[in-house]
């Protein structure tokens, strides 16, 4: 089956043509600056398409420039919250759609965009099965102690104030993988997987389910990450608004300003750690406070699943920064973690093992590709006629 893949954003939509069965990507492209400017190009000016609906029309336009004629079977859309309705990918409907749409609240910025994305494709082709694919879903296994904030219940009741997690959908892919990579049933899988993007989570699997993340209500608490601050005290909150902080400045400086960007200066792996090589002491600072943070995780989520059987890296640091890796193996030899410096150090884009023999668990790299666990899923719901 042909899946078109959609991720689309406030002003941008990412897409990729895949053959499911061969596990290949035909085409992919990414339009920006949708609603950004007048959409008629006037005056010279760069603009981008109007609205979804007309970005649509270019993705359609320049998937048949590059691939001549061919049949999609579905489209499978990224979808960011599922609230606590989703606990799998779902062939979308009306009801569907307005149920995304009401978890608006809980992901301002990206659901909203992803409802878009739907309602173009429903009214360009009526007929088109589609599948949404959500990234909160793979953590509705957390047990209850697990998901809950210590706070008045009403907050939960009337709120939805819960941790609900992220990176599901790239989680469950690598658990998958990492699992195949040792021989093991995935239901047999214990393990802390690292996911270390420009967002970073950690999550901890049992019996290949997840029952601990570190993204909570939103993609911010947790782990340091490029710009998010990731757990800090909540009086820090309450002592900036007293002091005359509205919260856009607080969700400006949390989310845009903090992390790796608010203690180095840059928001980039590659530049910390280069700027750090060179004697930058607030860069190497920088690594150490995500690495410690890091390690804290892993520490706790090895306990939390009953004794893990692999630490799994991914996304862009997990699977190329051999640095950050050695900084946070390093924090880990109470658990007797031992990296081979030779394999942390190798280049490779194949899910890989990067300990040595004696280490008491093996420690991975498995890259991660959220298209095509969307793609598989699609098809997977599709074919079922969920
Ligand atoms: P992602 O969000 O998964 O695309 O990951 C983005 C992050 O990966 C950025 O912080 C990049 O600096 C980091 N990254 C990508 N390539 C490398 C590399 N070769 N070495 C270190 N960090 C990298």
């Amino acid at each position: 089956m042909l899946v078109l893949v959609i991720n689309s954003g406030s002003s941008s939509l990412k897409y990729q043509v895949r053959d499911v069965a061969a596990g290949t990507v035909l085409t992919e492209g990414l339009i920006e600056k949708i609603g950004v400017g007048n959409g008629g190009g006037g005056d010279g000016e760069m603009v981008g398409p109007r609205d979804h609906a007309e970005a649509l029309e270019q993705v359609d336009a320049a998937i048949h420039q590059e691939l001549g004629d061919l049949e999609l079977g579905a489209v499978g859309h990224r979808v960011v919250h599922g609230g606590e309705r989703f606990a799998e990918p779902v062939l979308v409907d009306n009801e569907i759609t307005r149920a995304i749409e009401r978890l608006n609240p809980l992901a301002p910025l990206h659901n909203p965009a992803n409802v878009l994305g739907i309602r173009a494709i429903t009214r360009k082709w009526p007929k088109m099965p589609q599948v949404a694919v959500f990234d909160t879903a793979f953590h509705r296994t957390l047990p209850e102690y697990a998901w809950r904030y210590a706070v008045p219940d009403e907050l939960y009741t009337n709120h939805g104030i819960r941790r609900y997690g992220f990176h599901g959908t790239s989680n469950e892919y690598v658990a998958r993988r990492s699992a195949a990579l040792l021989d093991l049933p995935v239901e047999e899988f214990d393990a802390v997987i690292a996911h270390l993007g420009n967002g970073a989570s950690v999550t901890a699997i049992r019996g290949g389910r997840s029952v601990d993340t570190s993204m909570g209500f939103t993609p911010l608490e947790g782990l340091v990450m490029g710009t998010r601050s990731g757990d800090l005290d909540p009086s820090i909150l309450v002592f900036l608004g007293r002091a005359g902080w509205t919260p856009e400045d607080l969700d400006t400086m949390l989310n845009r300003e903090s992390g790796l960007k608010g203690l180095a200066g840059h928001n980039d792996m590659r530049s910390v750690v280069e700027a750090s090589e060179a004697g930058d002491e607030r860069a190497a600072m920088a690594l150490a406070v995500a690495s410690h943070r890091l390690a804290k995780y892993i520490g706790g989520y090895h306990v939390a699943v009953g004794g893990a059987k692999a630490l799994v890296f991914t996304a862009g640091i997990g699977e190329n920064s051999k640095e950050f890796r050695a900084q946070v193996a390093d924090r880990l030899g109470a658990l007797g973690i031992e990296l081979d410096g030779g394999l942390n150090a190798e280049r490779s884009k194949e899910p890989r093992v990067i300990s040595t023999p004696s280490s008491a668990i093996p420690v991975l790299v498995v890259p991660t590709d959220e298209e095509r666990a969307i793609a598989e899923a699609t098809a997977a719901v599709v074919s079922a006629g969920r």
